[in-house]
Parts: C-alpha cells; structure tokens; sequence
C-alpha cells in the first residue's frame, strides 16, 4: 500500500472542492472496494476524502412521485427501507442477492455504482490488463476467463460490471445526481456505465471531479410482477455469473410494458430494446420468453471459458420471465 493522506469533509461543497484540487485523491464512502484495491496496490490515491460524514445518507420522496436514494446510504439500510421494499421490491432483492450481510452494512449506495471489475487479472498486478495499466494488454482474453463478458466486449477488455445493484437500477430507469464545483447535472443510469472500446480503464461517465449525491427511482415501479435471478458459483457471498432482472407491467395474460437487464454478461447493466419489444403487448407465453432471450444472445461471443455463458443467460432470462409473471421467488 502506498503512503497517502486523509481528509474528513462535512459539506458537499467542500468534498467537490477538494477533490478538483487533487487529481491523485479519491472519496472514500464504505471502503469495501476501495480498501481491497488498495491493499492489492491496483489503487494508489495520494489522498483520500473521507465523505462518510455528508448529509446523504436519507431516503425520500421526490416531487414526480419517486423515491431519491441518498449516495451514502447503506445497501442494507435501501434494501430493507420499507418504502423501497413496499414500492420498488425488485431493487431490495437485488441488493439481498450481493455481498454479505457484513458488507451491506458497510458499502453505500454511491460506492455500489462506482465498485470495480473483478477480473482476476485486473487485481493482480503481475499480469498484463489494459483496465489497470492502458496498452498494457488483456491477460483474460486468451486466458481464465470463466467469469468474462459474452455481450460488449471488445479485443482490449472482456471484463463484467460486478454489481447486482445496478442490474436491477437499470431495469427500474433510475438516474444518478452528480455534483461538482461547476454544479448538478442528472446522467440517465443507462448512460451511466459504459462500454470497454478503446478506453477500457474508464468504467462510467462521472468525471474524477464529481460525485454521486443520489440515485433517483422514477415513480414506476414494477411491484406487481417482478423477478431478479441470480446464479453463481455458491448460494451466497459470490458475484454472479449470469443475473437477471425482470420487471413486467401485466393486462391479463398479457405484458404492456417489459423491462429486462442483465448481469454478469457485460462491461454494463446490459439492456436489450430489442428483447422488451419482443414482449411488449403480447401474451406471456414461453415461446414468446424464449424469442426474447434468444434476442438478448444473438450477437454474444463467448472467449472459451466463458462459452458457457450464452446457454445460461438463455435459460436465466425465460426463468425469470416465469417467475416474474408467477411471483414465485427465485431458489
Ligand atoms: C467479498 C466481497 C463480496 C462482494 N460481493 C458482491 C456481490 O455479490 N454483489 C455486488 O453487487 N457487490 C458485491 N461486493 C461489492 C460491494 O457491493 C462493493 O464493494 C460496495 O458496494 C462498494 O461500496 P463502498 O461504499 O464500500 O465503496 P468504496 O469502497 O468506499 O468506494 C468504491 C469506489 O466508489 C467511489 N465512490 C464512493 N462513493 C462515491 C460517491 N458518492 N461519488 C463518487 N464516487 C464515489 C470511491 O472513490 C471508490 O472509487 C462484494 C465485495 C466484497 C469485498
Ligand atoms: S478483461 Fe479487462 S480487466 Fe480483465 S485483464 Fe483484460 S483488460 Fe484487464
């Protein structure tokens, strides 16, 4: 670990002023990620800005009938607010489905977003990874890359965005507040992560100068039928090799409005337009669930390994469509 400094703010103001002033600086909110990358000499920040103690750590309704997710508070604390479970149950099964009960104690909101890859080569520094050094190369394209992307990819990173958060962020069309010194603007969660191309090391489109200040969730909510599905390796503390989060508004038998994102697949919460109008205004039937899935996968390459993927988000997305319209609970 490299030596650094630590600064304590109290205000908004005073955390985008100092970290405009220092571009070796970092925030520090749960450090669950943060600290771990550290430790591993993959993060060297000269100074941390310790921002724990800011006033966004609240839940609260917005003026268009929403809800704002305050930056620092706790995974565990959004996912069992009763109004996030009342209203957006999808977000609280997806924040149940990741991590530990000790480290949703721990983590926030705003770190959820921001938390790294886990390539295994991205956190270990002996092998070439264009994600932690640019030019570099890629160690897991040719290599272990059981966990990789199958959908985004490009020949300079085939990493996967690890939270199960987001997955399900994405599916809700939430937006993310961002401050600065020069002021606030909103950045569609869609737009919010973005894809490996040429600049593999650049994760989302907030600027090093600015910070999350909240998520904000749009009044609709999918309670009625939803589903987020998540397989891994083990029943609990693994990050997902393929997740599905599925949110359907229901007529019927049949679905006016589909929203499906995918985990463990891409450098993003991945959103197919294509697969939701599949959906769209039809019935919901298996055949119909097996065109969307089929959507979702026609353009994914698998890297060897990983070839596994494409079958599995396949079968991930019709069951979640499934237990979205049964409301019966993922085992
Ligand atoms: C063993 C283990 C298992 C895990 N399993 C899962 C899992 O299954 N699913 C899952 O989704 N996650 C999992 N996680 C990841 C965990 O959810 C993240 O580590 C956590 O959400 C990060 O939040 P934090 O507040 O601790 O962020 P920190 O570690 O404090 O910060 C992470 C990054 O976010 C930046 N940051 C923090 N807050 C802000 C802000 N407001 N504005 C701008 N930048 C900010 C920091 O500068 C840093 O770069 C796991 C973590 C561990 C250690
Ligand atoms: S997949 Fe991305 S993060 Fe992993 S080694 Fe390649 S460049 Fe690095």
């Amino acid at each position: 670990m490299n030596n650094f400094s630590y600064t304590r703010v109290s205000d908004v103001a005073s955390a985008v002023r100092e970290i405009a002033a220092d571009t070796t600086a970092k925030f520090i909110a749960g450090g669950t990620n943060l600290v771990d990358l550290m430790k591993e000499n993959v993060a060297r920040p000269g100074r941390l800005i310790d921002i724990t103690r800011l006033p966004l750590n609240k839940i609260e309704a917005t003026e268009d009938g929403g809800l704002r997710l305050g930056a620092l508070v706790k995974n565990a604390d959004t996912a069992y607010d009763e109004t996030v479970r009342a209203r957006y149950p999808l977000l609280s099964k997806a924040i149940l489905a990741g991590a530990s009960a000790q480290l949703r104690n721990m983590a926030t909101n705003g770190g959820s977003l921001m938390q790294r890859t886990r390539c295994y080569c991205f956190y270990d520094t002996a092998t070439p990874c264009n994600k932690r050094e640019p030019a570099a190369g890629c160690s897991a394209l040719d290599g272990f890359n059981r966990i990789h992307a199958i959908l985004g990819a490009s020949d300079q990173c085939i990493a996967t965005h690890p939270s199960d958060m987001c997955v399900a962020l994405a599916a809700l069309e939430a937006s993310v507040q961002v401050q600065s010194s020069e002021g606030q603007r909103q950045i569609p969660f869609a737009k919010f992560h973005r894809l490996p191309g040429d600049t593999p090391q650049i994760d989302n489109t907030l600027q090093p100068y600015e910070m999350i200040t909240s998520i904000d969730l749009p009044p609709k909510s999918f309670a009625g039928n939803y589903c987020y599905l998540k397989l891994r390796d083990r029943a609990s503390y693994a990050f997902a090799l393929v997740s599905v989060a599925a949110a359907l508004d229901m007529d019927g038998d049949r679905i006016s409005t589909a929203r499906l994102a995918l985990g463990g697949v891409a450098h993003k919460p991945w959103r197919d337009g294509e697969a939701e109008e599949i959906l769209n205004g039809k019935p919901a039937s298996l055949k119909n669930f097996q065109q969307a899935a089929a959507a979702v996968v026609r353009n994914a390459k698998g890297y060897g390994e990983n070839d596994f993927k494409i079958e599995l988000a396949q079968h991930a997305i019709v069951r979640a469509l499934q237990l979205a319209v049964s409301m019966e609970q993922p085992a």
